[in-house]
């Protein structure tokens, strides 16, 4: 074991070796409430098994684990009367894959990304940039 995994705290949780608040649990992944909501029952879905991004996952644990990440959105809607859960992979926050799932509410005025516009054709650019990489 790697010392990053080591001193990973999504690791340390999976393990029981830091306590969180269980939601769901099985041989591959835990389901537990963020202990810093950006709404109440703002929940994370991580694999037990340690990599950073959800690219480096194996193409069976990504199935996996949108097949459960699926089953907790309909679980959020049924249990906290949401309109919708907002899904969110970034990534960044603690470096250890994990899907957030936000129940949203219309009109709770949470601001979305910001945007911004393609300069002349930049988009072109960009589109051929990605498609050649495919
Ligand atoms: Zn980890």
């Amino acid at each position: 074991m790697s010392n990053k995994e080591k001193n990973c705290i999504f690791c340390k949780i999976s393990k029981g070796e830091i306590p969180c608040r269980k939601i769901f649990e099985n041989k591959k992944f835990l389901v537990l409430l963020d202990i810093k909501p950006v709404n109440h029952g703002h929940i994370l879905v991580i694999p037990k098994k340690h990599v950073v991004w959800m690219q480096e996952a194996d193409d069976k644990t990504i199935e996996d684990i949108f097949k459960l990440t699926k089953k907790m959105m309909l679980t959020l809607k049924k249990s906290l009367k949401c309109d919708y859960v907002q899904v969110s992979v970034v990534g960044n926050e603690v470096p250890h894959f994990h899907i957030h799932l936000i129940p949203r509410y219309k009109g709770d005025n949470f601001k979305n990304f910001p945007t911004m516009e393609y300069k002349e054709s930049e988009a072109d650019k960009v589109l051929n940039k990605i498609i050649k990489a495919i």
